[in-house]
């Protein structure tokens, strides 16, 4: 398998089973979940940014006095373009596709061992902002390393929760976006959420988020996960170009935490070598930690061990 065998190309979507022998919780089921208005994990509480980016380019620091001029005029800015970049670079670039699988998102582990990513949701927001204390507990007496995908609006409402949880290396923290969108360059909606409007917005919504994580964990995130889950392939590349690797999933794990919890455990226990799993930690009263608390023994009984996704991704 190459180095790509995680990235699903546009159009592949039959090799992507989000159930696989699990039955009864595949993608048609998901979506018909998020058309009855029931997928409130991520998708209930979108809005406007709580934090705008308004003016997002970055200051270069200036050298200490102390320090002679460098041979060549190059500035200490942080790497990666400024939203003045992005918005001339890919101004006028029209989208091909748009949805859960468009090219360059990561939906598998490009590996044949029988590892598993689990990966945890945290949207924020006025129906998304709780916290699944028995989850988070559940992996950490199980010691099952996750990733947990947190919104900049959950990181605001609990600051200390946040602080925990990137102390906690069992974890590792990723990138849910700023305003909890749908990535898009042309504002393309995702159960009725409107997305990014152009360049600009993708910019802000992975820009204003990847520098809070930024501030909370001490270094920058690796992985990037809209909300919704939906992007066009422009946006992608925009959130490539400022450093984070778009990760959706192979297993709806949750179904938006709207799952009982034997629908949770059947989802996991359709995981193959290589599977990602999305959950949610925001949605304490919802089958997710039961779910999942079932499913983990037997998981590992049958060979699987769970790892974080830069485990296998670089
Ligand atoms: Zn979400």
């Amino acid at each position: 398998m190459g180095a790509d065998a995680g990235v699903r190309p546009a159009g592949r979507s039959a090799t992507v089973d989000p159930a696989g022998a699990g039955g009864g919780v595949d993608r048609r089921a998901f979506l018909l979940l998020a058309a009855a208005g029931l997928l409130t994990a991520c998708a209930g509480a979108g809005g406007p940014a709580a934090e705008p980016v308004a003016d997002s380019a970055p200051v270069a620091a200036p050298p200490p006095a102390e320090v002679p001029p460098a041979p060549a005029p190059t500035p200490s800015a942080p790497a990666g373009p400024t939203r003045a970049d992005v918005v001339a670079r890919y101004g006028g670039v029209a989208p091909t596709a748009f949805g859960l699988e468009v090219p360059g998102v990561v939906t598998r582990l490009p590996t044949a061992e029988r590892v598993v990513a689990l990966t945890f949701d945290a949207c924020g927001g006025a129906r998304g902002s709780g916290y699944d204390v028995a989850l988070i507990g559940t992996l950490r007496t199980t010691a099952t390393p996750a990733t947990l995908f947190l919104n900049q609006r959950w990181i605001t409402a609990h600051p200390d929760l946040a602080a925990e949880l990137a102390a906690d290396p069992l974890f590792e923290l990723a990138n849910h976006g700023t305003a909890h969108l749908p990535l898009s360059v042309t504002g393309a909606a995702a159960y009725g959420i409107a997305g990014t409007a152009g360049p600009g917005e993708v910019f802000d919504e992975v820009e204003g988020n990847r520098r809070t994580l930024t501030e909370l964990t001490g270094h920058a995130p690796r992985f990037f996960r809209s909300g919704t889950a939906h992007y066009d392939d422009v946006a992608v590349r925009i959130a490539g170009e400022l450093g984070q690797t778009v990760v959706n999933f192979d297993v709806n794990g949750d179904g938006g935490a709207t799952f009982t919890p034997r629908q949770v455990s059947a989802a996991l226990l359709s995981v193959v070598p290589g599977s990602i799993v999305i959950g949610h930690l925001n949605q304490p009263t919802g089958g997710t930690a039961a779910g999942v608390a079932a499913a983990l023994p037997r998981l590992t009984a049958a060979g699987f061990r769970f790892v974080r996704l830069s485990e296998y991704l670089g």
